[in-house]
């Protein structure tokens, strides 16, 4: 029989309650046997269901290894083991290591533990869950492909799930700001100190919610915020409004960052994934259509072009490694912003003679 339970982190407030407690986020560890095979191990899952599952079909396969028994997450780390020997140069590793964590974190979240239960579907939704460009998004498919091929030779796996599923299309995200009334009901739905601080930060700072995630209380001097922006590595500082400021300022912080719960979310992505989460339920109980964390960036860049600010300042303070990739996304606004131009010449003119009418 195999037995799972948390092994509380010494800052979970549950650390001294063992393993009967399990509602928390931290790592969950195996123990027991199989047929003749014991095991004692972690199992780098954080969700419990997903743990759940990993015993029942290891229990169901009556062997802890055998190629139908073999997990995502073994897979994935003698992947690695394995990548030195093939001579993998290390900026290959990193962008293998980005696209299998992402699809360990989306496996746990739905329970799937087993490399066999990885599906054509399975990939196909994963693929759907990508922020990615197009591009990005077919070199990633492009590895997983050949991280499923390698299991394929490994004996694991008979059919490679992501051979079937086409890269993603060509797809134009509409930049879409925010209207200052849906700001406004989006604030009044987030109860949470937490996330209605990190709205506004996102609104304020223009900054990517992944980047937000990985702030921590030294980036905060005064209502100035120290934004490093992970695309571009270029340091800029924003200023905040005051009441912004001051309500980041009164969030407790989580060793050291207001929005990365590191206890219970090791991985950013993961606490990435939470917020967005958290998010998503605002907005729907805000009414807010098509809602996603994105558009505050969009906002925070409409609000300066159309009050005038040059495209060329918004650029920076976006983190954007180009220009033309800002002219790219708000050129209707800068569009928009002629307009403006435009109507306050044609005011100066003058006008015609108004006829009183009865
Ligand atoms: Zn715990």
């Amino acid at each position: 029989m195999l037995v799972i339970f948390r092994r509380h982190l010494k800052n979970c407030e549950h650390f001294s309650d063992g393993r009967k407690w399990r509602r928390c986020r931290c790592p969950i560890h195996v123990e027991g046997s199989v047929g003749h095979e014991s095991v004692r191990q972690a199992l780098n899952l954080t969700s419990w269901e997903a743990a759940q599952q990993w015993v029942r079909d290891k229990e169901a396969g009556g062997t802890l290894h055998t190629p139908a028994s073999v997990t995502l997450e073994e897979a994935v780390e003698k992947f690695f083991e394995d990548a030195p020997g093939r001579k993998l140069k290390p900026a290959t590793i990193k962008k293998y290591r980005v696209v299998l964590i992402q699809l360990r974190v989306y496996a746990n979240q739905r329970g799937v533990s087993l490399l066999k239960h990885v599906s054509v579907d399975f990939v196909r939704g994963f693929r759907t869950s990508w922020a990615d460009g197009a591009i990005s998004g077919a070199k990633k498919l492009e590895r997983l492909r050949a991280f499923f091929r390698w299991c394929i030779l490994s004996k694991w796996m008979s059919e490679n799930p992501a051979a079937g599923v086409h890269s993603p299309v060509v797809e134009i995200v509409p930049t879409l700001p925010f209207e200052p009334k849906e700001v406004a009901a989006v604030l009044v739905h987030a109860k949470d100190p937490r996330w209605h601080a990190l709205i506004l930060l996102l609104r304020w700072s223009g900054l990517r919610i992944g980047d937000a995630m990985k702030l921590t209380g030294d980036d905060l001097n005064g209502d100035r915020l120290f934004v490093r922006t992970e695309k571009t590595g270029v340091r800029v500082y924003v200023p905040l409004p005051q009441n912004v400021a001051q309500e980041l300022a009164a969030l407790p912080l989580y060793a050291g960052y207001f929005f990365w719960n590191r206890a219970g979310e090791s991985k950013i992505e993961t606490a990435t994934g939470n917020a967005r989460r958290a998010l998503r339920k605002i907005f729907e109980e805000a009414s807010v259509k098509n809602g996603h964390p994105h558009r505050f960036r969009d906002t925070f860049a409409v609000e300066l072009l159309k009050s005038g600010v040059p495209i060329e300042t918004v650029s920076r303070l976006l983190g954007h490694s180009d220009i033309r990739i800002t002219q790219r996304s708000y050129s209707p606004w800068v569009q928009s912003l002629q307009k403006i131009l435009e109507d306050a010449v044609r005011r100066t003119w003058p006008k015609p003679t108004l006829q009183r009418v009865k």
